[in-house]
């Protein structure tokens, strides 16, 4: 038997979690620690670069606005054979639309890895699907998103993870 750390509850010599709190216990090496580590960082890094892109998106709207909305206008004539006139309705809904889709690819390219890392701390049951998810996202990105989806798809199919939780009451 060994105590819990953090909330005093007696577990069985070989748990990898607390059955009351499911802290995981310290196994040699504390890939728990590390991954979870690894999937916050990766998680910023993300931030960063889609908070980069929509800066960028604002520059480049702001900048080429009237090109832009004359080239929709002509498409628009073309196909459609529809005459507005985009520039006097302002680039404001069309750079609002494409912020907005930017937030959505980032929203999906972001929170898989917080949540990861708050599945893993806490041995959440919906570990293995907030993993997969974050490993679609990041496999394609090498090096780093490929040797965190690797270390993930250990950690949860081979690895401490792969262990099913003991209680549910802590969903
Ligand atoms: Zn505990």
């Amino acid at each position: 038997m060994k105590r819990c750390s953090r909330c005093g509850q007696l577990n069985d010599a070989g748990s990898a979690f607390c059955e009351q709190c499911r802290q995981p216990f310290p196994q040699g090496v504390n890939h728990a620690g590390y991954l979870a580590t690894a999937h916050r960082v990766y998680g910023c890094f993300s931030l960063l670069l889609v908070l980069g892109a929509m800066l960028g998106e604002v520059i480049f709207l702001i900048s080429f606005r009237h090109t832009l909305l004359r080239f929709l206008e002509e498409i628009l004539k073309e196909l459609f054979d529809l005459d507005v006139s985009l520039v006097q309705m302002g680039p404001l809904i069309l750079g609002l639309i494409i912020l907005l889709i930017t937030a959505m690819i980032g929203a999906l390219f972001t929170l898989p890895f917080f949540a990861t890392a708050r599945a893993i701390r806490r041995n959440k049951p919906w570990l293995k699907l907030a993993g997969v998810i974050s490993v679609l996202v990041s496999i394609m990105a090498f090096p780093f998103g490929t040797a965190l989806s690797f270390y993930t798809l250990w950690y949860i199919f081979a690895g401490p993870g792969s262990r099913p939780a003991l209680q549910q009451s802590d969903r």
